[in-house]
């Protein structure tokens, strides 16, 4: 697959670079052949939401950033699929807000562990958790292979930041109590529910705004902070999520319907 064969002129030229990166991200064994099919789960949603960042997800990513700067000890978790699309815009959340990265993967795997941790360092990570053994700790509310986490990263965490999550592992997190932020195109997942803050937005779109919007938020004082995160009201933010795909397709239904009954004329 060649990144130079795409169009600008294509209509999904952006959705087909993604692609590309994805499927590199498999050629080189940083991302797993299910990632590629959640990719394809997350992309319908895009085509839903219209391919842009939505106002409420400029909310919640306002939201995010906020309580990631008020945290205590911020883990950001990094599997295939983000080290293959976001690697340098990961390094550089955690730089800007003295987070953690820690590698977990739901398909684990030494090889890929290793492959991601290189991709990692490549974009300028120091400190790489979750691939030392002799720090592994389980967590019994976890119940598939990313039970294991780092005793030193989200064992120990109180906010983890968990873009493209797994149901069961975000369910596992917020039982323990930590403060769950992910990016999820798709507002009906369980993770995109149980989270406390989630970014519906394409992560490719989220990441730039989340780091700008938390050197931002830097500036201000932990009483503003806190304001933004209790106004926040994720239940609501994920029904306003839906109720624009809603009217999106009820539109897009009637222009349908429009540009038929013109056509028979
Ligand atoms: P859940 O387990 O939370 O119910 P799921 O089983 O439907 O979700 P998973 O494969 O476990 O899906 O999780 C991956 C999630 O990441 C999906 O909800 C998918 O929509 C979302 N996703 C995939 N690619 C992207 C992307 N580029 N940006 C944002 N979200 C994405
Ligand atoms: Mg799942």
């Amino acid at each position: 697959m060649n990144e130079h064969k795409i169009s600008e002129k294509h209509p999904r030229a952006t959705s087909l670079r993604i692609r590309t990166k994805l499927v590199r991200g498999f050629e080189s064994g940083v991302t797993s052949s299910f990632g590629l099919f959640a990719h394809g789960r997350g992309e319908a949603f895009d085509y839903l939401i219209g391919e842009t960042t939505t106002e409420n997800a400029r909310v919640a990513i306002r939201a995010a950033a906020a309580s990631l700067l008020l945290a205590k000890n911020p883990v950001v978790s990094v599997n295939g699929n983000l080290a293959a699309l976001v690697p340098k815009e990961l390094v550089k959340l955690a730089r800007v807000s003295g987070a953690k990265l820690e590698i977990n993967l739901y398909h684990r795997s030494r090889e890929r562990e290793e492959a991601i941790a290189r991709v990692l360092r490549e974009a300028g990570a120091k400190e790489i958790y979750g691939i030392d053994t002799a720090f592994q700790e389980t967590i019994p509310e976890i119940y598939s292979d990313r039970r294991v986490v780092d005793h030193r990263g989200l064992f120990v965490a109180d906010f983890a930041f968990v873009p493209l999550e797994d149901g069961d592992r975000t369910e596992g997190l917020v039982k323990l109590g930590k403060d769950v932020v992910t990016v999820d195109l798709n507002p009906l997942s369980r993770t995109a529910q149980m989270a406390k803050i989630t970014i519906v937005d394409n992560i490719v779109r989220t990441m730039p705004l989340l780091i700008s919007v938390t050197k931002e938020l830097k500036k201000e004082p932990e009483t503003t902070l806190t304001e933004i995160v209790t106004a926040f009201d994720n239940q609501e933010n994920l029904s306003k999520a839906i109720q624009l795909i809603n009217e999106r397709l009820e539109n897009l239904a009637k222009r349908e319907k429009l540009e038929y009954m013109r056509g028979k004329t």
